[in-house]
């Protein structure tokens, strides 16, 4: 008795070790997932003539990840979602929990069988089962449950046998699972790829958006795709492109971000898959209605460009009825590549628009404008350069600007440097271009940057008109201040001659319309003269008549000129030359109405009472002129601006004071036609200096015989 049982025993045990070694010989070559979990769950069944089976295959969270599932001897495919039941309810998820194998003897007793709603086991009566757990590395990668359909028909042996059978057996399931893994990503890796090389082949963006389309639709194997980008502002997409039976229908609508699975996807800023749009809250279906398409499936991935999600893309209703595990990373992948593509599209298209733009300005312009390299040969010109130069494009293309005109390197700055700095400049010259006549023109030359490199533009404008309306206007307005001079010198020998032959001594009245008619007349001449000297050094005449001056005689006549009017308010002058100044070299006349000039300023901006300096000291080889007063002064900005041609200071509501800007602007242009220089300091409420410098005569032989 003994000696058979242990026969028995011993049998058993052979039995078992050669099952063992079959299982890892059947395995031991097999890479091939489904081949692997096939030959396993057939061998168990077999062992323990069990009936029906299936083996679950878990990722590293425990979901499932692919399964079998053999009723019969017949293998049933795409039962993973079937099975998922029991790892979320049933036995499986039991195992996946305890970690330990599971004896079922009578399933209609134990409340770890849950029978799936829809599967096939459901029809049938109780039965018994054994299930177990495939671990490695602690991890459980796998659950097999084994079914027979008598009760009681499993008992601890098969239980031992099965877990034998799964310990054996895991490893084979896990490398399974990393080589189907691998397979995977070498998938993903390959749609992605292709994608870009398509993706990236067009700059046009509706191109772009066509191609990325199509590779999705290939990549996912889907019925439609749609590409919606997120409008400025972020609150809105709008689909821009679609595929399938209703893509005309697509194209053009609008979702707010946050609304539906795409506005989802862009608020999240990640991707999503909808298996069954009819279970899933985020599912929008006002798209569908709009369009009369079902959506059944959905899995949508947002399209990035430099971190920021600008919009999504959307695959639907896959051919297999539902998305396999990888979609959502091809998806994303696709996603990302079109990103880059779109932006590349859109920056494109802006620059081509914007050449379109340059273009027309450039040909429309009423300018002539020419394009040149460094060296002025010329890459461009719009038609009113042809008419200006008289040549045709095809010849001024063979030509260099500098042909035509004299450029002013002064303004454009030694070898360009003022044109290398980036700066605009401008100057007057004379086009001579084909005809014999010469054009007056003023020209606006600047860098720009040109299909990637950097070019001159010039713009060339025809002053001929100009230029004869301000000769001109000059001539004018010389002939009439020279006109002016000599009936005013009439009234004043009038005036002369009146005041020696009226008692002006023993009546204080004709005394003191006399001196107010002198005085007016004597400021009416210095303004004709002013005036006449003005337009005469603007047209660059030079100083008529410059001798050594005493600084005291000069500065005298001038206090003296002025001195009624300060007196009429109450202004003190102070004269304030250093004694033994040495003569300077001036138009004496001219000089002395530069000092007027400064000294009637101080006296209208000065209040009664107020007092006015008036000064000469030695400065090098000049001597400094100086005006000061005690008056309202003059704002900083403006200091400079004052010496130009009716320039005048706003001083608030009532800055009223009477005059036209044109005062200091002889006083610079006389001082510097001397080779002088004016400048004023001033601090405002606390008064100005005006100050101008004069040269010193030098003595000897070149001092004007005089
Ligand atoms: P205007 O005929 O207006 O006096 P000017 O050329 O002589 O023309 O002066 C230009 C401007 O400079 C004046 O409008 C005034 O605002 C300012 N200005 C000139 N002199 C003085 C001064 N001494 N104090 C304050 N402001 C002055």
């Amino acid at each position: 008795m003994m000696a058979t049982d242990a026969v028995r025993e011993g049998n058993r045990t052979r039995a078992f070790l050669d099952l063992l070694v079959h299982v890892s010989r059947e395995l031991a070559s097999a890479l091939d997932l489904r081949l692997v979990l096939e030959r396993v769950l057939k061998l168990s069944l077999e062992s323990v003539s069990g009936s029906s089976g299936s083996i679950i295959v878990l990722d590293d969270q425990g979901n499932p990840l692919d399964s079998i599932l053999l009723i019969k001897d017949r293998v049933i495919q795409e039962a993973t979602q079937q099975l998922k039941f029991t790892i979320d309810k049933g036995l499986a998820g039991w195992v996946l929990k305890n970690r330990e194998p599971a004896l079922i003897t009578d399933t209609s007793l134990d409340k770890r069988w849950q029978a799936p709603p829809k599967g096939e086991q459901a029809k049938v009566g109780p039965k018994s089962v054994v299930a177990a757990p495939l671990i490695v590395r602690e991890k459980v990668v796998g659950i097999m449950t084994l079914t027979h359909p008598e009760t009681g028909f499993f008992t601890q042996d098969h239980l031992d046998l099965v877990q034998a059978i799964s310990d054996q057996a895991a490893f084979a399931v896990y490398n399974g699972r990393l080589y189907a893994e691998s397979l995977r990503r070498a998938g993903v890796m390959t749609a992605i790829a292709e994608s870009a090389a398509a993706i990236g082949a067009s700059l046009q963006l509706d191109k772009v958006l066509q191609t990325i389309l199509e590779q999705t639709t290939q990549a996912l194997e889907v019925e439609a795709v749609s590409l919606a980008l997120v409008e400025p502002g972020e609150k809105e997409l709008v689909f821009r492109a679609a595929t399938g039976e209703r893509s005309k229908e697509v194209v053009g609508l609008r979702i707010k971000v946050g609304q539906g699975v795409a506005g989802w996807v862009v608020k999240e800023g990640q991707g999503l898959i909808v298996q069954d749009t009819e279970q899933d809250p985020r599912f929008y279906s006002k798209v569908d209605e709009a369009t009369g398409y079902k959506t059944r499936a959905i899995a949508c991935a947002p399209i990035r460009a430099r971190g920021k999600v600008i919009g999504v893309l959307e695959a639907l209703n896959p051919e297999a009825g539902s998305f396999a595990g990888d979609a959502l990373s091809v998806l994303d992948g696709i996603g990302n590549l079109a990103g880059t593509a779109i932006e590349h599209a859109q920056l494109f298209e802006q620059m081509e628009a914007a050449r379109t733009r340059y273009r027309e300005l450039f040909e429309d312009s009423v300018d002539a404008i020419l394009i040149t390299d460094w060296e002025g040969n010329i890459v461009e010109a719009n038609r009113q350069a042809e008419l200006l130069i008289g040549f045709d494009e095809e010849t001024l293309h063979k030509m260099n600007i500098h042909h035509f005109h004299k450029a002013d390197y002064k303004a454009l700055g030694k070898d360009l440097t003022k044109l290398k700095e980036g700066a605009s400049v401008s100057y007057e010259s004379i086009l001579q271009g084909q005809s014999s006549n010469e054009v007056g023109i003023e020209v606006y030359v600047h860098r720009i940057l040109m299909d990637g490199g950097e070019q001159l533009q010039w713009i060339v404008r025809d002053i001929t008109e100009r230029k004869n309306l301000d000769s001109l206007r000059e001539d004018l307005a010389s002939m009439i201040y020279h006109d002016l001079r000599s009936p005013l010198a009439n009234v004043v020998s009038g005036l002369d001659v009146l005041e020696m032959m009226l008692p002006v001594d023993q009546d204080p009245t004709i005394r003191s319309v006399l001196d107010i008619a002198m005085r007016s007349t004597e400021r009416v001449q210095r303004l004709a003269n002013s005036l006449l000297d003005t337009s005469r050094m603007e047209a660059g005449q030079s100083i008529g008549n410059p001798e050594p001056s005493a600084v005291g005689d000069l500065v005298q006549a001038a206090l003296d000129a002025v001195a009624t009017g300060a007196q009429a308010k109450e202004i003190k002058l102070e004269a304030g030359v250093i004694k033994g100044l040495p003569k300077v070299l001036v138009d004496i006349e001219m000089i002395r109405r530069v000092l007027i000039n400064l000294l009637e300023n101080a006296i209208k901006y000065s209040g009664e009472g107020q007092k006015i300096t008036v000064g000469a000291r030695r400065a090098g080889d000049f001597v400094e002129f100086w005006v000061k007063d005690e008056a309202r002064g003059i704002p900083k900005n403006e200091l400079e601006r004052i010496f130009e041609k009716f320039a005048r200071v706003q001083m608030g509501a009532s800055g009223n004071t009477k005059g036209l800007g044109l005062g200091l602007a002889f006083c610079k242009l006389a001082v510097e036609g001397h080779g002088g220089e004016i400048w004023v300091e001033s601090e405002l409420g606390k008064g100005s200096r005006f100050a101008f410098t004069m040269p010193i005569a030098r003595t000897g032989a070149l001092e004007p015989a005089k």
